[in-house]
């Protein structure tokens, strides 16, 4: 994942960068403080199973363990093994995509996408994705020691891939009414700073122009990255509100309507290249991406691509805020 602004000369039409929303440095809004002193009940609103959070965080837990998933790596391969288990274990129809594809700087890995469909049988489906990949490198570290180590990618891929398997756990305990596709993408995490965007998101690339099942389609997609950090914040994303404005506004009323609004804040944030960037151009799904954006210092949260993405900076009331949002979503999407 990468803050695109340099990017944007590359690729997205002129027209957009006019999109781009600049805020002066101030605190922010008050309508989030307010959103969280009070839990706003709305009329025929359905009341989805409880987000265990220690069941999200021990799925954490088992990736820190494991090691970081760096492409053509064994805890990759440990990773992608024990995921397919767990999504056939909690009812997923699962299928493991595999594609060839080569990185930025000339490696040729072969990606794979994990997808599990649940109740398969409904056309009307609802996308959940996120990627669960480790970058190769720590760019971001100071010591030069440290920038050529594996990240550990705990928030970044980890903490959505923890949210999504606690969702699929709930799915089989209730049905949400609707089909639903998890996706944990491949190879986000490899690409190259200052050069082309398409050098990112690899298996979200591959996915949108090999989709797992001809013709499908889905209501709308969530992405999840980084979410379990402490202090996290997000801001509604430029492509989200590009691509998918009502939908995103809708995910954050009810984030707000749940006390959440100290994470799910007013602010906009800038565009940026993420895996539902190619979701919404490419397969044509309107896709939100859900990611913590510190909008007044311009950067991701403080520990991104550094070797301190480690368990002990996740945040169980951050995964919790995000869990239980998605479910209201998901178990009121006759609303959305
Ligand atoms: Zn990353």
């Amino acid at each position: 994942m990468e803050y695109s602004l340099k990017q944007f000369q590359f690729i997205v039409p002129f027209i957009l960068l006019l999109c781009i929303k600049c805020s002066d440095p101030q605190p922010s809004s008050t309508k989030e403080n307010v959103a969280d002193k009070k839990v706003i009940k709305v009329k025929n609103e359905i009341i989805p199973p409880t987000f265990q959070t220690d069941s999200a965080y021990n799925h954490l837990q088992w990736m820190e363990n494991n090691g970081p998933r760096v492409p053509g790596s064994k805890p990759h391969e440990r990773f992608v093994n024990w995921a397919e288990q767990k999504l056939k274990n909690y009812g997923g129809q699962v299928i493991v995509q595999m594609g060839n594809t080569q990185t930025y700087d000339g490696k040729n890995f072969s990606i794979k996408n994990i997808i599990a469909s649940f109740f398969p049988e409904r056309n009307d489906r609802i996308l959940l994705c996120s990627h669960y990949d480790s970058r190769p490198f720590c760019e971001k570290e100071t010591d030069p020691k440290l920038k050529s180590k594996p990240c550990p990618g705990i928030n970044d891929g980890g903490s959505g891939v923890a949210i999504l398997l606690e969702l699929a756990r709930i799915f089989k305990e209730k049905d949400p009414g609707i089909g639903i596709d998890v996706i944990f993408f491949d190879m986000e995490d490899y690409g190259n700073n200052n050069g082309n965007p398409e050098t990112w998101c690899l298996g979200s690339q591959y996915w949108a122009k090999n989709l797992h099942k001809p013709n499908y389609s889905a209501r709308f997609g969530i992405l999840l990255d980084m979410v379990g950090h402490q202090n996290a914040t997000f801001p509604k994303e430029g492509y989200s509100m590009y691509y998918a404005p009502d939908i995103t506004d809708k995910i954050w009323h009810i984030a707000q309507s749940k006390g959440f609004g100290k994470y799910f804040i007013q602010d906009e944030g800038p565009e940026l290249t993420d895996d539902h960037y190619f979701i919404n151009t490419i397969a044509k799904i309107p896709c939100v991406d859900i990611i913590d954006y510190k909008v007044y210092k311009h950067s991701f949260f403080e520990h991104h691509h550094t070797t301190q993405d480690i368990l002990k900076k996740i945040d169980k009331n951050t995964l919790f805020a995000v869990g239980t949002t998605l479910l209201y979503v998901i178990y009121n999407h006759e609303q959305i």
